[in-house]
């Protein structure tokens, strides 16, 4: 049994650095070459383990050696990789990532196995899903796969969150499924149509998606933090001060350390600290997996406070 599940998508992130981005037509000579796990589920579940919880990922991907540098990195982790599906008719998604000495990035992502989740393949997970005291899930996958998830999580009793990203249009109908939503600036301006630009118009769009059919909403704001808007309360979610490098994950690490969090029996607001302090360090380290906190890093944060700057490294 695990804590926490997560279906979502794995893929393998190619990350090159240069100078600066290239332009149409343009080839440049890089200065650094990378290559890691990455896709939103993949993240989140790290994430989540990494807190302490037994976590278990529903995804999929192919029977190659991209999938297999994937099993590898959970096995190392201690991540339950028994319930990823191994498709030999498809590739291992990838993301192609290029990264200015600024930070900037560009990002395609081929989704590729992970276009082969489906309604069923999510089934054949239900007694695991069921079994979650939280159940976690991204749009990076078929709609249909996240929504399966959902409800097997709703129908359990689990508490169910939906990070809505990348931003995309969904339903009311999934939205209902979700205890907790969990979308970022741009995520909750695309679903409700309305400009997410500070904490006034982060809790206006939250009453949105609450009327929608979310339970509870949880609008990150990055460096200023996120709001959480529930029917019996609405509070702000301070950011730790830190030196940030790169906030790729950020998101994926916040989301991860709530679910685990939540399994844990933290309160609403204790683990949406744990969350913040999570993605707070999650930018002061390169990459995605690799910026992921420890359980014992994110103590460290909680009990140095938010005001004074951690240094990079
Ligand atoms: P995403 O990565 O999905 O765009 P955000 O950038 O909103 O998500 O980051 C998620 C959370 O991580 C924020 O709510 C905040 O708690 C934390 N965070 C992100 N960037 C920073 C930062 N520069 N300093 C401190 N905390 C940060």
């Amino acid at each position: 049994m695990s804590d926490v599940v997560v279906v979502g998508s794995l893929s393998v992130d190619f990350t090159a650095r240069a100078e600066r981005l290239p332009v149409v037509g343009e080839t440049l000579i890089g200065s650094g070459f990378a290559t890691a796990p990455g896709g939103k589920g993949n993240n989140q579940a790290i994430a989540s383990a990494l807190q302490g919880v037994a976590t278990a990922l529903v995804g999929c991907i192919g029977a190659d050696h991209l999938g297999d540098m994937i099993v590898e990195v959970f096995d190392e982790l201690g991540l339950d990789a028994t319930h990823l599906v191994r498709d030999p008719s498809v590739p291992t998604g990838i993301a192609h990532i290029t990264v200015d000495a600024e930070g900037r990035n560009t990002i395609v992502i081929v989704p590729q196995a992970n276009s082969l989740m489906s309604t069923e393949r999510v089934l054949d997970h239900e007694a695991l899903i069921g079994s979650a005291r939280v159940v976690l899930t991204q749009l990076e996958i078929p709609v249909e796969a996240t929504h399966a998830a959902l409800t097997i999580g709703r129908e359990a009793g689990s508490l169910t969150i939906l990070n809505p990203a990348p931003a995309l249009q969904v339903d009311d109908d999934l939205l209902r499924l979700a205890d907790i939503c969990i979308p970022n600036e741009v995520e909750a301006s695309e679903l409700t149509g309305q400009k997410v630009i500070d904490r006034a118009s982060a809790i206006s769009a939250a009453s949105v998606l609450r009327d929608r059919g979310c339970r509870e909403v949880v609008v990150t704001l990055g460096e200023r933090g996120a709001v959480y808007v529930g029917p019996d309360a609405t509070f702000d979610v301070r950011a730790f001060k830190v030196d940030a490098v790169d906030t790729v994950a950020a998101g994926d690490a916040f989301c991860g350390a709530l679910a685990a969090g939540l399994a844990l029996g933290a309160s609403r607001a204790q683990a949406l600290d744990r969350a913040s302090a999570a993605g707070a360090l999650a930018t002061t380290l390169p990459g995605a997996t690799t910026s992921l906190p420890t359980a014992g890093a994110v103590e460290s944060l909680l009990e140095r406070g938010r005001d004074e700057a951690l240094p990079y490294g």
